[in-house]
């Protein structure tokens, strides 16, 4: 099976971008300007006039009950920050709904989405999923007990808040393995957001794993579009760019972070 997915995470004034979700320097490479965001909104229904779907849709796809396109488009957006408000809002004027992905251990913190916020947007019919509880950068290198911890507290949190299980999460961070899905899936998830640049879909011990491409606060509109359709040179350099960062990240370890800090720190 094959989806595309799209992560994007804030979407505020960059001038202020610590009003909404995590307030470091890495965090905001991924905030995007209300007014980009709008032209990225018109380039998706541009490039996708069949919309954007939920992973609640795609399940009753994959079961049986058709669909016109045959890479449903999924548009989603970690960290749970206060614009998630504003963005929920953009998306139903375009009749759309997303997937917002919440770190637990932030909720009510003011810069991120409070009980009732996450309650509302659930009613309206977008999907509320896991970010884990507190954010770790190397998800893939925890033991399985903090890994069981991480997915285990924040879908308690979310079922507390919701009154369900919700069967759906995100990695935070990026580092995705084997065992980052086992644990969610022991978790209760059953459709995992990775960052891994894909379209196909691929399966963990009945945990269904989706690729995402990301959209930076300097990604323009029309790169936004071409992921969408599927743009296969675009969708490829992601990927190739992805793999050499990820055999780096393999050598320097803890070091690749603290380099790229003190790198986002000087610019
Ligand atoms: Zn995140």
């Amino acid at each position: 099976m094959e989806a595309i997915g799209l992560m994007y995470h804030d979407v505020v004034e960059h001038g202020v971008h610590r009003q909404s979700g995590f307030p470091t320097d890495d965090a905001a490479t991924y905030k995007m300007s209300p007014a980009l965001f709008d032209q990225h909104l018109g380039a998706l229904s541009r490039s996708r006039p069949d919309g954007a779907i939920t992973a609640r849709e795609l399940t009753r796809r994959i079961t049986g009950s058709g669909g016109s396109h045959k890479r449903p488009l999924m548009i989603t957006f970690d960290d749970g920050g206060k614009s998630s408000m504003y963005i929920a809002e953009r998306l139903e004027q375009n009749g759309w709904r997303g997937h917002f992905f919440m770190t637990t251990g932030q909720i009510g913190d003011p810069a991120f989405l409070d009980a009732d916020e996450l309650r509302a947007l659930h009613a309206r019919g977008h999907v509320i999923g896991s970010h884990s509880h507190t954010h770790p950068l190397r998800m893939g290198a925890l033991s399985a007990s903090q890994l069981a911890d991480e997915w285990g507290r924040s879908q308690d949190i979310l079922e507390e808040i919701l009154g369900e299980r919700q069967p759906i999460a995100s990695i935070p961070g990026g580092l995705y393995t084997r065992e980052v899905a086992r644990a969610a899936r022991r978790a209760g998830v059953e459709i995992l957001f990775t960052s891994e640049p894909t379209m196909r879909a691929w399966e963990v011990d009945g945990c269904l794993c989706l690729g995402r491409y990301f959209l930076k606060r300097t990604s323009p509109a029309t790169e936004a579009g071409r992921y969408a359709s599927g743009d296969p040179l675009l969708c490829y350099r992601q990927l190739a760019m992805w793999e050499a960062k990820k055999v780096f990240k393999k050598v320097a370890g803890p070091l690749y972070l603290r380099v790229r800090n003190a790198i986002l720190r000087k610019s």
